[in-house]
């Protein structure tokens, strides 16, 4: 399974074109794995985590063909994930030699931003699937379970185990320490490889509410190890990082490296 980070900041992007911190200074500065774009992976070119308002620019940038994404796997409707609008240039008489329709999955939000945006499209170029945490479906030949998030308590925001190939990946963001149902359910899975919010820098709290931090990271690593949640050689990478960390890539990988934790950056693949 090839995965492929095509955003890994929070929702201003880090920068955040705004803003004068001094972190966002040293980022423009130093440029290259400092410049991060707001939040998407893609694995095997085919299935795409949530639709970013710069999933344009992430295709001209790392030379992608989205003509090949079959399923989007969206987590939640907040605007650094889902740009419904967009995805109106895939309709019939914009984009053109298409033979299949992308799949659309998420919660009732997501359905209902999806709907008001393309919804007259519906059919040959798009389908429609409202999920519900813990229901597994097919979307091809992955098997997709979406789990709950702790992230925003008026919508049912989701994260998604996807296995294909024979691999498991847990797309784990947007969310603070995992609600115990999806503790629960993630116990024993043996995962290959974990993508978890690293939004925060320090904060000193090991159960972070909403999104997580350092301490929560390592919680979490902690909980994996107890729980059999992921393979001994299994990977956790951190991704979805916020200028008011105040750390930039190197900082945090200084921080993550020693305790095997990989730090996301934009355009990184890996293959599990
Ligand atoms: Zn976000
Ligand atoms: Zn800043
Ligand atoms: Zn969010």
């Amino acid at each position: 399974m090839k995965i492929h980070f095509l955003g890994t900041a929070a929702a201003e992007g880090f920068p955040n074109v705004f803003c004068r911190c001094e972190s966002c200074v040293k980022a423009r500065e130093l440029g290259g794995k400092n410049i991060r774009t707001r939040s998407s992976a893609i694995i095997d070119d085919t299935i795409k985590f949530d639709y970013s308002p710069d999933s344009y620019m992430q295709a001209l940038r790392d030379n992608l063909d989205y003509s090949l994404i079959e399923h989007m796997l969206v987590t939640h409707t907040h605007m650094d994930h889902f740009n419904a609008l967009d995805l109106e240039c895939r309709r019939i008489g914009i984009a053109h030699d298409l033979e299949h329709p992308m799949h659309i999955y998420g919660n009732d939000a997501v359905m209902a931003h999806t709907r008001s945006a393309i919804g007259r499209f519906e059919g040959e170029r798009y389908k429609f699937h409202l999920l519900r945490p813990f229901e597994t479906f097919y979307a091809g030949d992955a098997k997709v379970t979406p789990l709950l998030a702790d992230h925003d308590k008026m919508e049912t925001c989701l994260l998604y185990v996807v296995e294909k190939g024979g691999k498991k990946l847990l797309y784990g963001h947007d969310s603070g320490w995992f609600p115990e149902p999806t503790w629960a359910w993630l116990k024993d899975q043996e995962l290959d490889c974990a993508i978890l919010d690293c939004t925060h820098g320090y904060t000193g709290k090991s159960r972070d509410r909403n999104h997580m931090c350092i301490e929560t990271v390592f919680e979490a690593q902690r909980e994996f190890q107890a729980n059999n949640i992921l393979k001994p050689d299994g990977k956790i990478v951190v991704t979805h990082f916020s200028h008011n960390s105040k750390l930039l890539y190197e900082e945090f990988n200084d921080i993550f490296s020693p305790a095997g934790i990989i730090t996301a950056y934009d355009g990184l693949i890996l293959t599990i």
